[in-house]
């Protein structure tokens, strides 16, 4: 009755099934397949800095005493336990980062071979590190994570509302239309939009149809860098009904995954980011032919192992070259002019980090913005080179890199669970129409095992994009 053949065809229709379809991703050279290949090469190296280095697992900023732009930060502090942040005592402070604390910029700069004399002309974010170090204070990424705090509501919905609306651009396109109506839903009764001082460049004189491939990226990077966010809280979720850390499905989906264009922004901003490493490894390169050191801080200043785990990392980067062809932007007269517009808007967003509630999320915003930053700064201002970037620079593109790998892996174990749980239904479905108890209730318990199956015959199967 069920030949070979026709077996085979169900074999396949249940692996598309569980396997996600492949996505494009406007704006870039790949593919959703594309990025889960390139994240699970590198998926092993970044613990090995963002864990186990005393470099890149530490975070210099200023993280209590920066002046929000848009109101009194006294105002709106999250008084919950899980916003709070360890700081780190001055005698807890790594060795690697006293360093460049301690001593004077003029003997810094012999020492490590790093440009010390910073060109903020260049920046695409405002650097704690350069413009308040004396209110800097040092924090361990590693006992500080990510994750749920609880931090929401007005203030938070004022937050976003306001990086929407004043430094991202209205385009003139389909999509972003759908996206700024879907805007609209920020207002709720008695709200209003907090002012930042008034731009010449204000969003709504900059004509819809002026360098619109830019606009579309700084408003996908804003997208992706939010949406990354929320996969992080839905990952690390606080169930408070069983006092335990969870994976939240529904979270993930309000949130994220019910909106496909912000799946999409988390896979451009990885393609961001990882072009960042591309040019990274050109320059390592050039400077291994030139046997001058390699990044700032230098060898000297870094074990062996996370200057390896860097290198690798770059180079691993490298073998897919073109994943964004960041020559297409800013390439015209009109958009190399408005790069100054992208520059501050982007640069306003990272000042607005400063108006965040809660501090754990105030320290992940900040540093996230600026691993975005410096990611834009290494693309688009071809006279940057990696001695230039502080080293708040480059551990923040380190981490931040980490991150947006961690939402691309979230995306895939979200999507593979929504599809398990809607298959666990329909068989559930199919077994009470079809048997009496007590089968139902046995099958029916047999049919909700079926996503520990699933998962355990990905792994067997060694499913490429997932290992
Ligand atoms: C910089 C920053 C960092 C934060 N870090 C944390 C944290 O570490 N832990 C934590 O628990 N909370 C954090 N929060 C709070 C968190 O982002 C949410 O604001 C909060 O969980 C409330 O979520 P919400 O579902 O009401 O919608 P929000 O996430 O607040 O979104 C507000 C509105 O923005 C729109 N929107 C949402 N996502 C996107 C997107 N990707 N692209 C375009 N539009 C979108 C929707 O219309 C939505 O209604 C942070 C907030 C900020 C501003």
């Amino acid at each position: 009755m069920f030949g070979i053949s026709k077996l085979v065809t169900i074999w396949h229709a249940v692996w598309a099934y569980l396997l996600l379809p492949n996505m494009g991703i406007s704006q870039t050279e790949v593919d959703t397949d594309a990025i889960y290949g390139m994240q699970s090469r590198i998926r092993t190296l970044l613990p090995v800095m963002t864990e186990q280095s005393d470099y890149f697992s530490n975070y210099k900023l200023n993280l209590y005493r920066a002046e929000c732009p848009l109101w009194d930060n006294d105002n709106a502090m999250c008084s919950s336990q899980g916003c709070a942040v360890d700081t780190l005592e001055e005698n807890e402070v790594s060795d690697v980062w006293k360093r460049f604390s301690d001593v004077d910029p003029s003997s810094k700069k012999n020492e490590t071979k790093c440009n010390w004399e910073h060109n903020s002309q260049l920046d695409y974010c405002y650097l704690d590190e350069v413009s308040s170090e004396q209110d800097c204070v040092f924090v361990s990424l590693v006992n500080n994570p990510e994750r749920f705090t609880g931090y929401s509501g007005d203030h938070t919905a004022a937050i976003w509302r306001n990086i929407y609306e004043q430094n991202c651009f209205v385009v003139d396109d389909d999509e972003s239309l759908k996206e700024k109506s879907r805007r609209e839903s920020f207002y709720k009764p008695g709200m209003y939009p907090f002012q930042l001082s008034p731009k010449e460049d204000d969003i709504l004189t900059i004509s819809p149809s002026v360098a619109s491939q830019e606009k579309r990226m700084l408003n996908k990077i804003i997208s992706g860098f939010h949406a990354s966010i929320s996969s992080h809280i839905c990952e690390n979720y606080y169930d408070t009904n069983r006092n335990r850390w969870t994976r939240n499905l529904e979270c993930w989906l309000a949130k994220v995954g019910n909106y496909p264009e912000r799946i999409e922004n988390i896979f451009f901003n990885y393609a961001l980011l990882h072009q960042a490493f591309v040019r990274i490894a050109d320059q390592l390169v050039e400077m291994e032919n030139n046997s001058t050191s390699s990044f700032c801080p230098d060898n000297l200043a870094i074990d062996a192992r996370t200057k390896l785990a860097f290198d690798n990392l770059a180079f691993i980067a490298q073998q897919d070259r073109k994943v964004i062809m960041s020559s297409k932007f800013f390439a015209d007269e009109e958009s190399q002019k408005f790069k100054e517009t992208f520059r501050k808007h982007f640069h306003d967003v990272s000042r607005i980090m400063d108006c965040v509630g809660c501090d754990k999320c105030r320290l992940w915003g900040k540093l996230q913005i600026t691993g975005y930053g410096t990611a834009l700064k290494l693309l688009f201002e071809p006279e940057t080179q990696l001695n230039d970037l502080r080293p708040s620079e480059i551990v923040a593109l380190v981490n931040t890199f980490d991150r947006i790998a961690h939402s691309v892996q979230s995306s895939f174990w979200f999507q593979l669970r929504r599809r398990a749980d809607l298959s666990v239904k329909f068989i559930q479905f199919v077994i009470a129409l079809s048997f009496k108890a007590p089968t139902r209730e046995i099958l029916s318990f047999f049919a909700e095992q079926l996503w520990y199956i699933f998962y355990a015959i990905l792994y067997i199967c060694n499913v490429p994009r997932l290992i």
